[in-house]
């Protein structure tokens, strides 16, 4: 279907052209030896074109790079920018609450409105700040440990939480648990801490809660960190009941299941779960994440006298929760990711998604296309992975770098992980068009049929 040794000679031959195009950003790449790895955080050496490309200005659902070519980002930031790279409303909130100050250890009043409106969009009723997604599931793990005294965590094989030590478990091809490729450092066997179970597979999440040792199962309502994959009808029905029968709360990390609707996939697909995580979209590109819990909960939280929530007890930080983040929150949900914005959209991601279908099947490709809202991600395997295990033996990294930097050298932005697109309120009918153009160019070039 694809013909490999022109795949190989066009990837040279694109990598080539980006390194010809952009002398700006690969001098800048060059200077940075005092930076680890080149870059301000180790990700950023995910490039599949050799260097990554240098940020000019971002605005809207456009980037700039230091060579000043101009990009449609379907990236956007890996969704902490889905609200648009520096939407008005929240630019001017975050300049304002700036100006007379973030960081005093103080509460504002827009910290009570922002728990209102995630208490609407998500169902749950008590609301936390954190800085950042992994910190959200960070404090809520500690919690829900601390009020049902068992000592472990379930996750869905090649999930993603962040940096979270837990969640770096992963089902091998035997089906066993076992720590996760690479995973750095680990402070102790991640079974010792961790239960496992392939997404899409109520049986082993059954087997694995009957040891009756699990605190809470945090899952994304559809994996998006290793494809989208999506679920099954009555999975996730079977998972509340599942929970609900072996004592164990469900946590719904809506981080990026955001982009099924303004409540995520919770309020999109009248989920119950006990706990919501969210981080990045939230702050409209302002660093906030928050966590939700059911009133259930709060009480048996608050019920524990010698937790320690207030000071060194494990939960929190100097920064969480500060008065810009929670501006930034504020002005993003109340008038950029807004109900009227997610309806555009979707409608946006189902003409990119219309667009990728085509070539697929004009070409006849062994591919798939999954949409989840706003998000849309091909995979090289059809019919769609069931499940996260799938999906990773489904990659196939040269395919994805030529893509990648096909895209790149005529404008267009995908999540560097994988073949993400997300829309933006500031998303055009027209950029989605141009990655359906430039997508078709780059798949006759390589494909057989
Ligand atoms: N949860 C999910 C579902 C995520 O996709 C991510 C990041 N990709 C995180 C948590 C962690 O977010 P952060 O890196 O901002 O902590």
């Amino acid at each position: 279907m694809i013909d490999r040794d022109r795949l190989a000679r066009l990837l040279d031959r694109e990598r080539t052209a980006f390194a010809e195009n952009n002398p700006r950003s690969q001098a800048e790449y060059g200077k940075a030896g005092h930076l680890f790895g080149r870059v301000p955080m180790t990700w950023m050496n995910k490039k599949a074109a050799g260097f990554p490309l240098y940020l000019a200005t971002a605005r809207g659902a456009t980037v700039t790079d230091l060579d000043g070519h101009e990009y449609a980002d379907f990236c956007l930031g890996d969704t902490a920018a889905m609200a648009g790279h520096a939407p008005p409303p929240t630019a001017r909130a975050v300049q304002e609450r700036f100006a007379d100050g973030a960081c005093a250890m103080l509460p504002t009043p827009d910290a009570a409105w922002v728990g209102a409106e995630l208490t609407r969009r998500f169902g749950v009723t008590e609301w936390s700040f954190a800085l950042t997604a992994t910190d959200a599931n960070r404090w809520v793990i500690r919690l829900l440990r601390a009020i049902t005294g068992r000592p472990k965590i379930l996750f869905n094989s090649y999930c993603y939480h962040g940096s979270v030590d837990e969640s770096l478990i992963v089902l091998d091809a035997a089906g066993n648990s076992r720590s996760r490729e690479g995973n750095v450092g680990a402070p102790v066997d991640v079974t010792v801490t961790s239960r496992v179970a392939e997404y899409n597979d109520l049986e082993g999440l059954e087997r694995e809660l009957a040891h009756g040792d699990v605190a809470a199962v945090v899952m994304e309502p559809a994996l998006t960190n290793i494809g989208i994959v999506l679920p099954e009808p009555g999975y996730l029905e079977g998972v509340r009941e599942l929970t609900r029968r072996y004592d164990t709360y469900l946590v719904n990390d809506e981080t990026h299941t955001f982009s099924a609707g303004p409540g995520g996939a919770t309020k999109a697909w009248s989920l119950e779960p006990d706990v919501v995580t969210i981080g990045k979209a939230i702050g409209g590109g302002i660093p906030a994440a928050a966590y939700g819990l059911s009133t259930t909960i709060s009480d048996r939280i608050n019920a524990m006298q010698d937790l320690d929530l207030v000071d060194m007890g494990g939960v929190g930080g100097t920064l969480a929760g500060n008065a810009l983040s929670i501006a930034a929150t504020r002005a993003t949900l109340e008038h950029v990711l807004t109900d009227a914005a997610f309806e555009r959209m979707t409608a946006l991601a189902e003409r990119f998604a219309a667009g990728v279908r085509t070539v697929i099947t004009t070409h006849d490709l062994p591919w798939s296309v999954s949409r989840l809202g706003a998000r849309v991600e091909y995979r090289f395997a059809s019919p769609a992975p069931r499940n996260g295990g799938e999906s990773n033996r489904a990659a196939d990294p040269d395919l994805e770098d030529y893509l990648h930097v096909y895209l790149a050298n005529r404008g267009i932005l995908l999540t560097p992980f994988h073949n993400m697109a997300l829309m933006s309120p500031a998303t055009t009918e027209a950029q989605v068009d141009h990655h359906g153009t430039v997508f078709a160019e780059a798949v006759a070039a390589i494909a057989t049929t």
